[in-house]
Formats: structure tokens, sequence, C-alpha cells
């Protein structure tokens, strides 16, 4: 048992991930959670009998996970039971429904039937970029603190994968023609909050990653990860606990030794994980003077990335239609100019429809479907008026 106590802030999936293994590894851990439930963004919640997800919905590389729970000693799938989604996704496009499945020889043969002759640029996607997965993959669960990081052996090997120079929609142009596949494979910008036109080239990993590893979905919902990992941090002697704020952490020479509860309780402890959101933690957990290399006003002069507007409705009906659905604007490159250049509302949005009953039954009861609607939106620096936006966007259509 090693005695050192350490406190994380937060307990969404990093904080609890950081729990897990440090309590495993004989450490002392509290997790200080504000809100009732853990989990952070990747949590559910329910309104009358429908269940939501607060946030994510799509799970790719469960290895990692697998990985994560070996660490701590424990088999994942002892604690959670993971369904692959096939297709992965419905890409709804105005004169065209493409389904990628989770099995690349299928999606190639459904390229081949909706766009003849592109399947050889689907090869040659899956071949080139799988090279470049198995150069960067390394390079992103390396610890990147300081400049010789940056130039070790295996940066330097990386470099001529990170397609320097070129947007991922031109990375993606090289392999396809039609426009519909180039946004098929780069509209995964939009997990980043960025634009494909954008987006450096090297994050054609994200559609590989999906390709080549599939898409899951956790029964139950992404809450029953955050359980899972709660449960263990307490099998190993540590706690989580909820409601609780953290409103400083306390330092000494630069160093944290402690936090300070909205309560006005103070603790110490050796060591402090904030996993809090960093603009979040930056601004109001730490006295600027204690701050390094981030501090509040270096980040006011950041970019943005782009918010969602979400609508999460119960509805008495049951819908024919696959887990995942993202239908695209008729003019998908001008909505993603509004949405991160223009900061105005589209007219004609793009917008993901969760219809996870799809992959989980224990989701909705009989005659009634839980879904969540996400719209990529412009970020609150655009001014728009969502007190009075949302009042129109709830609107049935006529
Ligand atoms: C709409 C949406 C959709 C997404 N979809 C996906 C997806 O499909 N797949 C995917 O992999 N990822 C997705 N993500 C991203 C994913 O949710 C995040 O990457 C993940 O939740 C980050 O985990 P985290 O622990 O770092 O932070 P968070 O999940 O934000 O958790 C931080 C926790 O810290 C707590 N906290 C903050 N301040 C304090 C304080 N002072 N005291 C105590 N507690 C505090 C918060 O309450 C929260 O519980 C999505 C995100 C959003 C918003």
């Amino acid at each position: 048992m090693n005695n050192k106590r350490i406190a994380v802030v937060g307990a969404g999936p990093g904080g609890l991930a950081a729990a897990m293994m440090l309590s495993s590894w004989g450490y002392h851990v509290d997790v200080f959670e504000k809100h009732g439930v853990v989990g952070g963004r990747a949590s559910n919640f329910t309104i009358d009998d429908y269940r939501f997800e607060r946030g994510p919905t799509f799970l790719s590389m469960p290895f990692i996970l697998e990985e994560l729970f070996a660490s701590s000693g424990r088999v994942f799938s002892d604690y959670v039971q993971l369904k692959r989604v096939d297709p992965m996704y419905d890409l709804i496009f105005p004169n065209l429904t493409f389904q990628p499945s989770s099995d690349p020889a299928l999606t190639r043969e459904r390229i081949a039937e909706a766009f003849p002759g592109e399947e050889f640029g689907y090869d040659r996607f899956m071949k080139e970029t799988g090279k470049k997965w198995e150069r960067l993959l390394p390079v992103l669960q390396t610890e990147h603190r300081q400049l010789r990081d940056y130039v070790s052996k295996r940066a330097i090997k990386a470099l001529p994968n990170l397609s320097i120079g070129r947007s991922l929609y031109d990375e993606l142009s090289r392999f396809f023609k039609d426009e519909r596949l180039k946004l098929s494979f780069t509209f995964q910008s939009k997990y980043l909050g960025m634009s494909p036109w954008k987006c450096p080239g090297a994050f054609s990993i994200l559609s590989y990653m999906e390709h080549r590893y599939g898409v899951y979905y956790p029964i139950g919902g992404f809450q029953s990860i955050a359980n899972a990992m709660k449960t263990i941090i307490e099998e190993n002697g540590g706690n989580v606990f909820t409601h609780t704020e953290v409103s400083k952490v306390m330092t000494k020479d630069k160093k944290a030794i402690g936090i300070s509860l909205s309560s006005g309780e103070a603790f110490h402890y050796d060591q402090v994980i904030v996993n809090a959101d960093f603009g979040h933690a930056i601004t109001e957990l730490f006295e600027e003077e204690d701050l390094n290399r981030w501090t509040p006003r270096k980040l006011k002069k950041k970019q943005l990335s782009c918010s969602s507007f979400m609508l999460y409705l119960g509805v008495k009906k049951t819908f024919d239609a696959n887990h995942h659905n993202i239908y695209f604007a008729n003019d998908y490159k001008k909505n993603v100019e509004e949405i991160s250049e223009k900061l105005v509302l589209s007219k004609d949005p793009s917008f993901y429809v969760h219809h996870p009953s799809v992959s989980d039954s224990s989701v909705d009861k009989t005659g009634q479907t839980s879904l969540y609607v996400l719209a990529p939106v412009p970020n609150n620096r655009s001014q728009i008026d969502w007190s009075k936006e949302k009042k129109r966007i709830q609107q049935p259509p006529d």
C-alpha cells in the first residue's frame, strides 16, 4: 500500500479513470464531483420514463477501455457489456443514404454499389491511413511535456504522416471523387468542433479508427462505464464524493497541497489531479500567480470550437430508424462556414439523431422512444440570443 493521498477534482471519465488506476496501484484516492452523478458529460439522465445520454453516444477503440481496466487488475467485460453498432451510422444526404458498416468488407461492397469505382479509393484510404495510424498512435499515447518529447525518435518518424499543410477535406480528396464520400470520411472533424476545410489532414485517423475498429454502445448507456469505474475505486478503498464542489486548489510554492470546498472545508493531499474543464479550472480553481504556461488572459485569446444545440425528445411512438443518423445540409460547406466563420444560425442545418433503443432494449418502454438531436451551432462568441432562438427551434414543424 502506498501511503500517498491523492485528490481528484471531477468525476468525468478522465477523473474516474485516473482515480481507478491510482487506487488500484495502492494510493488512497478521494474523488470530488460537484454534480449528483458520476460520469461528467458521459452520463445519463432521465425525464419521466425517458432515458437520455448527456453527451457521448459513439464509443470507438474499446481496447483502450480494456487496457485501462486491465491496468487496474480488472476485466472490462465483467463490468460493462458493449454492443457493436451496425451499420455504424446512416449518413443521410439529400438524395442518398450511405450506411458504412463496422465490417470494412461490407463497407467496400456498399461503396462499390452506390459509388462505382470509388471502392479502390477506399482500399487506398484504409491502407495508407492504416500506416499513418500505426505511426501516430504511439506518439498520441506518449506524454508531451517538454520540447524534447516532440523531437523524440518516434515523433520524428511520425512526421511524414501528419499531412502537414493539407486540410482534412484535401486529404480525403486524394482518395475519393464523390463529394458525399469525402464528407462521409471528414464529418468526424465535428467531434473536435472543427470544419473539415480547416481541420489538419492528420485527423483522417478519426474516420479510419471507426472503419477499422467499428462503433460500439454500452448497454445501459455511457453511465454504466462511469458506474463501473466508481465501483472499482470504492472496491479499492477510495471515495467518490458527489454534490461536492471544489472551489480552490490550495498551493504552496507553486505546488498543489490540497483543496478547499464550496462548503468552506479544506483538506490536505500529497497530490491533486484536476480533471475539471480546463478553462473553468485555470480561471476559477487557481490564483493567476500560481499558473505557469496557461493563464486566463492567454485563454481568452484562443479560438473556440463550435457548440452544439441539443434537443432531448421523449416520444410516444416508435421509429423505423437505425442507431446513429446524420442528416447533411443540402449545402454542407455553407452550413459549416455559417457555424465556424460567419457565426450565424443556418437556415439549412446539419444534425444528428441518436436512437439508442435499436441497440439497447433497456432504454425505452414499449411504444415510446427517447431521441436525442444534436445540431452543431456557432459558439457563444456569436452573441446569438439563445433564450429567443431555442423557443423557435423547439417548435415542431407545421
Ligand atoms: C454533446 C457532446 C457529445 C459528445 N459525444 C462524444 C462521443 O460520441 N464519443 C466520445 O468519445 N466523446 C464524446 N464527447 C466528448 C466527451 O464527452 C468528453 O471527451 C469527456 O466527457 C471528457 O471527460 P472528462 O472527464 O475530461 O470531462 P467531463 O466529462 O467534462 O467531466 C468533468 C467533471 O468535472 C466536474 N467538475 C467540474 N468542475 C468541478 C469542481 N470545481 N468541483 C467538482 N467537480 C467539478 C464536472 O461536474 C464533471 O462531472 C461528447 C461531448 C459532448 C459535449
